[in-house]
């Protein structure tokens, strides 16, 4: 298959993809396979102006009938999933298998908010009062704009669309302007999910192209009720300060440092597998990468032997190719803030294997990096930074305590996890005292999250939840009703206000 049949397989035709002035380039081999129109300010204003208009009406569909159309939704991703997997594959350049895993994402998430929808329960409260009731429901809060990365280009907005569109809110996705083809694919498999289910308002899922100054148009909008992020942690600082200024509501997916204890006792082929799954996986561009490898004493140098043979044979190539496990960096600038990393790493003492470029011959324009494993005297202050590319920093500890201690000095604090088959020690691990991450495992890696939990990460990870559980909540308003049926007004508190 040519680039250009896999654009056209998902129903970019050549007159969208001409012309314009984003140009999207695939990390594949650093060519240009589209020149994008973008959206200006004021179209953008427009898409929110359509969605108030559609949230007048989607909020009074019954929640299960706002199901059907994520049925539908899910329905035509299955339909296309081969077709949105390369598409995704050859846009952000993660391996096929892990495009057609993103889209499953998809797939997974609409399962959910369908059942969901006939759900989205509230409370029944015990009143203080004779003949009152209490209770808390859920409304529909308002437009959601979702803001999404370009290393996970569909998923996300899926784990936030699927919600809340069952929720009852319209949405406006501004995805990366690194990765917005996927974006306009996934668009149109929603207008045909959205034309069988017939009698959706217009304006209910729409998509605006641009920069981070057509993000800011949603933050700053005060008819934007909820904006869901997904990016840097400096994208999240500036996202979070705009949506608090006018009180609105944000959900902030932001970077991660992940590490793993490897105990004495792990089962170190588990360990093995896990580690390089995570770590090289993705090109180590994922959120919950592998980026801290912290290993007992004991099995220190038995376990990085044997990681190092294990990275001196990965297949690094195309990632549509059969066989390939490491696909490309995104970027040249990737690259370089990769290689920059590993400088400040080697100044701070630590010993770095692997790495450098790859493939240069065959792909010049693209950025084809050696996975590397470096190991650390200590935690300096490079390790404790999220640098979006696959190294491996790998420091020793001789006590639980002490490794526990080393894992949350980072300020990020997104996934982490616990190899040993010790329950004292993991348990230890999962408990208040233990790992200070929104997700926390044990035998098995960081990476790699299933939908039906809720996803996101405490510090300088954001705080937000997505996907499973009951991150729905964070698309609705939460509402205290108390009722009288008695035919009396009694206070509460016990206050008599006698007129
Ligand atoms: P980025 O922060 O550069 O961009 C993310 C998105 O935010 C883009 O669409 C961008 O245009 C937009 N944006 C940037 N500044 C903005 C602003 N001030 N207002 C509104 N929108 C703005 O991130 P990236 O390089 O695309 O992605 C990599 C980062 O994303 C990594 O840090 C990674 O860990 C993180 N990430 C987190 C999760 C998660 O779920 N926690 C998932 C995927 C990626």
């Amino acid at each position: 298959m040519t680039f250009q049949d896999i654009l056209a397989a998902c129903g970019l035709s050549s007159d969208m993809l001409a012309g314009g002035d984003l140009a999207v380039s695939t990390p594949v081999d650093g060519s240009i396979i589209a020149r994008l129109r973008t959206h200006s300010s004021g179209d953008v204003e427009t898409a929110i102006d359509a969605a108030r208009t559609a949230f007048g009406t989607w909020r009074q569909v019954p929640a299960p009938r706002r199901g059907e159309l994520v049925r539908l939704i899910g329905e035509e991703l299955r339909a296309d999933k081969e077709k949105l997997g390369a598409l995704v594959s050859l846009e952000c350049g993660k391996i096929l298998q892990e495009g057609l895993g993103e889209v499953q994402e998809m797939i997974d998430i609409c399962d959910f908010a369908v059942g969901l929808s006939r759900q989205l329960y509230g409370l029944t409260i015990a009143s203080e009062r004779p003949g009152h009731a209490m209770r808390e429901t859920w409304h529909p809060m308002g437009v959601c704009g979702i803001i999404t990365a370009f290393n996970f280009p569909v998923a996300p907005w899926c784990w936030n669309a699927a919600l809340a569109l069952v929720c009852g809110d319209p949405i406006i996705w501004k995805p990366s302007e690194k990765t917005p083809l996927t974006a306009l694919a996934t668009q149109k498999i929603c207008e045909r999910a959205l034309k069988r289910f017939g009698d959706a308002p217009e304006g209910l899922i729409q998509t605006v192209i641009g920069e981070r100054q057509i993000g800011e148009v949603l933050t700053t909008s005060k008819s934007v009720a909820v904006v869901s992020a997904t990016g840097s942690v400096r994208m999240g600082k500036a996202v979070s300060v705009a949506l608090a200024q006018r009180f609105g509501r944000c959900i902030l997916e932001l970077g991660g440092n992940n590490a793993m204890i490897v105990a004495p006792t792990a089962d170190l082929e588990m360990a093995i597998r896990a580690i390089v799954f995570s770590a090289v996986g993705t090109a180590g561009q994922r959120c919950t990468s592998l980026r801290r490898l912290i290993v007992h004493d004991s099995i220190y140098d038995q376990l990085v032997a044997r990681l190092k043979t294990t990275y001196d044979g990965l297949p690094i190539g195309n990632p549509l190719e059969d066989g390939v496990l490491v696909g490309p960096l995104i970027d040249s600038d990737a690259a370089a803030a990769m290689d920059r990393a590993l400088e400040q790493a080697k100044a701070d003492g630590g010993q770095v294997h692997g790495s450098g470029p790859a493939l240069q011959d065959d792909y010049p324009n693209a950025a084809y990096a050696r996975p590397a494993i470096v190991e650390m005297p200590s935690q300096t202050a490079i390790v404790c930074e999220e640098t979006f590319a696959p190294i491996l920093y790998v420091m020793k500890y001789d006590t639980l305590d002490g490794a526990i201690a080393l894992h949350n000095a980072v300020p990020q604090g997104l996934s982490s996890c616990i190899f040993s088959t010790d329950v004292r020690e993991t348990e230890t691990f999962l408990s208040s005292v233990g790992s200070d991450c929104g997700i926390a495992n044990v035998n098995i890696g960081p990476s790699g999250a299933e939908i039906g939990g809720a996803f996101g990460g405490e510090k300088d990870t954001g705080g937000g939840r997505e996907s499973g559980s009951d991150a729905w909540k964070g698309y609705m308003r939460r509402q205290t009703n108390t009722i009288n049926y008695s035919r009396d007004l009694p206070l509460a508190q016990g206050i008599t206000f006698d007129i």
